[in-house]
């Protein structure tokens, strides 16, 4: 047998390019992809009464383009994706996307971030497509605090969401973000929802990005707690391997609840995540501008290699934490979450 054929008979595995770690040993397993910056809602912490000015469809990736970075991140050390937006159910073919995305041989977990509206008559198809998990917002439990918030009547259709997932015992995640001189008034009775189901409510900080350029309330982590442990003296703190939320128990209760620093940055130190926003660009930070355009790449006919080495580059940039992200970016509260992918 010549060196040739020799080598030529010898099994073949493919190479994979370097899975993603950043300058500072972080290894990226998770990734949120937005799929749309459009909504059915206008929350008044996301995006102003008259919404942003969405992007041109053509501006916003496939999901074809999407399918295809999904499949190359996940071959880069992805394990977990997280659909969001805008709000992702107005896209049109969403579920077939979602068993696309399942399909991608490697990709431990998918997961979804909704407002609800439009997902009740869908849950069982989320079922059955194997989705890991749902998280779903919701700021307060009165009708009139959720119309002041999202400045649409749609209540019901949200809550009958939250039945129809915890009745198929999708795991579920109320995210509510809390607001000074808005909202703070719900955090003990949406807390109370974990008392008797068994979910996790987590509370989140209100951060700048809200599409106007105001300044964001300060009702913080701290106080959040402050709120809890006066109703509840025995909450008491629990981990969760490298969550963003602080989880807390509360005796008697079925379920948890969680606090998210999101503007205090807390989490900075472990944080695995990357974010895909509706128009192709991969962020590091949420509180970054630096980006890499995955869209002209694509575009322009890049391949695979090139991909992977332009993401490892832009990974390898990545700043400390989000205040260092912060301090070297032009970014301004005139941007709404919904265009990052929140
Ligand atoms: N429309 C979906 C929803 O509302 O769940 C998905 C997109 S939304 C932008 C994703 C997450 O970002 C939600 O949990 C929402 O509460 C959060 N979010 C939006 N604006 C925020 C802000 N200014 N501060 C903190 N979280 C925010
Ligand atoms: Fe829409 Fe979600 Fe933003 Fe509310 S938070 S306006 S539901 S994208």
């Amino acid at each position: 047998m010549s060196e040739e054929q020799l080598i030529g008979s010898l099994p073949r595995t493919r190479r994979h390019p370097p899975r993603l770690t950043d300058a500072y040993g972080r290894s990226i397993t998770y990734l949120r992809l937005g799929v749309t910056d459009r909504c059915n809602l206008r929350c008044q912490y996301c995006m102003p009464a008259a919404g942003i000015r969405f992007l041109p469809r053509h501006d916003i990736l496939t999901f074809e383009e999407m399918e295809r970075l999904v499949a190359l991140l996940v071959g880069m050390g992805i394990e977990k994706v997280r659909v969001t937006g805008g709000e992702p159910f107005v896209r049109r073919g969403l579920l077939h996307f979602l068993r696309s995305l399942r399909a991608i041989p490697g990709l431990e977990s998918l997961h979804v971030t909704t407002n609800g509206v439009l997902v009740a008559p869908l849950v069982s198809e989320l079922k059955e497509l194997g989705i890991a998990g749902i998280n779903l917002s919701l700021e307060t439990l009165s009708r009139e605090g959720f119309i002041r918030i999202t400045r649409r009547d749609l209540f019901d259709d949200v809550l009958r969401t939250l039945h129809e997932v915890v009745s198929a015992s999708i795991p579920l995640k109320v995210n509510a973000v809390i607001q000074g001189g808005v909202n703070t008034d719900a955090i003990v009775p949406l807390a109370r929802l974990a008392e008797f189901l068994p979910i996790q409510v987590r509370f989140i900080e209100e951060m700048p990005f809200n599409g106007r350029a105001d300044v964001e309330t300060k009702w913080d982590a701290g106080r959040i707690l402050a709120d809890l442990r006066a109703a509840y003296p025995q909450i008491r703190r629990v981990d969760e391997r490298s969550s963003t939320a602080s989880v807390y128990e509360i005796p008697g209760f079925a379920g948890t609840v969680g606090i998210i620093g999101g503007h205090s940055r807390t989490f900075c130190g472990s944080c695995s995540r990357v974010r895909i926003t509706p128009a192709g660009k991969l962020r590091t930070c949420l509180y970054g501008d630096g980006v890499l355009d995955l869209r002209q790449l694509l575009r322009s006919g890049a391949g695979d290699r090139e991909l992977a080495t332009a993401i490892q580059a832009r990974v390898l940039g990545r700043a400390r934490d989000g205040f260092e992200a912060e301090a070297g970016s032009a970014l301004g509260s005139s941007y709404s979450m919904a265009t990052i992918g929140g």
